[in-house]
């Protein structure tokens, strides 16, 4: 095979491993934890946390109502036993109850407040875990997705660089050499020919030069001193 051939595949192949490793580096950098996913997470977390001091507060309501309703029914019961027959006394019972059933009033009032606040978190505890439901699963699926594309580039990056190695030992190591400097020097080191023409530099050839790279040994371009390939 003509060796600016042979340098000229062996450029391509370094240019699919260039791109491989570039693509491989960006599915890495997109692995790891969702931000959103962790937001909705600290969120349900401080939701829970509220509701659950409500169902407290609630509890608590519920309790001293039931409290007070068991004294006024025992303060009723002793206003209608027919046992306390001082008017004073009565009078002084009958305020008591008042004033029993207006706090009562007061704690029920209290408590609907926060049943409604118990019903407005529970609503909200709802909507961010079918939120991060949601998220979790789209996450895990793109996480999937990435692994996949990851495990395939890894395979085609090893598939490349073996058809690199292959294709290398088959030239001398100085020319190899030779290649990988010029690559260095100037990001392509092989130029293709078209229509006379360098492609690495787009200056017309000589017809001396345009002989000579069709032969075994390697030409450089005069102009730019990229190795010359005649496709
Ligand atoms: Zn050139």
């Amino acid at each position: 095979m003509n060796l600016a051939r042979q340098l000229y595949q062996l450029q391509e192949l370094d240019l699919e491993i260039e791109s491989g490793e570039r693509a491989l580096e960006q599915v890495t950098g997109q692995i790891g934890e969702s931000q959103a996913v962790l937001d909705a997470q600290a969120q349900l977390q401080s939701e829970q946390e509220r509701l659950e001091g409500l169902k407290h507060q609630q509890h608590t309501a519920e309790w001293e109502i039931d409290d007070i309703s068991n004294k006024i029914a025992a303060a009723a019961e002793k206003l209608f036993s027919g046992q306390i027959k001082n008017p004073k006394e009565l009078a002084s019972l009958q305020q008591d109850v008042d004033m029993l059933k207006t706090q009562c009033n007061r704690l029920e009032e209290k408590a609907l407040g926060v049943i409604d606040q118990v019903e407005q978190s529970e609503a909200a505890v709802a909507g961010i875990s079918s939120e991060l439901k949601t998220l979790t699963a789209d996450w895990q699926r793109q996480q999937k997705q990435l692994a996949e594309e990851m495990a395939r580039l890894k395979a085609a990056l090893s598939d490349f660089k073996q058809k690199w190695q292959r294709l290398a030992q088959e030239i001398e190591t100085e020319t190899v050499e030779f290649y990988q400097q010029l690559r260095e020097r100037k990001g392509t080191a092989v130029a293709k020919v078209e229509q006379g023409i360098c492609r690495g530099c787009r200056i017309s050839l000589p017809t001396t030069d345009l002989q000579r790279a069709r032969g075994r040994n390697l030409v450089q371009c005069s102009s730019c001193g990229r190795i010359l390939f005649l496709a």
